[in-house]
């Protein structure tokens, strides 16, 4: 797996990556969907994208 964060694409130092769990509607469905970001402010703009 790249070492990218999944919301703006900069590679993150090592260690420096945040887990986060982004919830994601498919049709009907939630799905979980475990992604890595180098912020905890792209975690939520990651999560903000995907809530409409
Ligand atoms: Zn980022």
């Amino acid at each position: 797996m790249e070492k990218k964060c999944a919301y703006c694409r900069k590679p993150f130092e090592p260690g420096q990556e945040i887990n986060s769990t982004l919830l994601l509607i498919r049709g009907a469905q939630l799905a979980r969907e475990d992604r890595k970001y180098c912020s905890e402010r792209c975690a939520s703009e990651d999560q903000m994208a995907h809530e409409s």
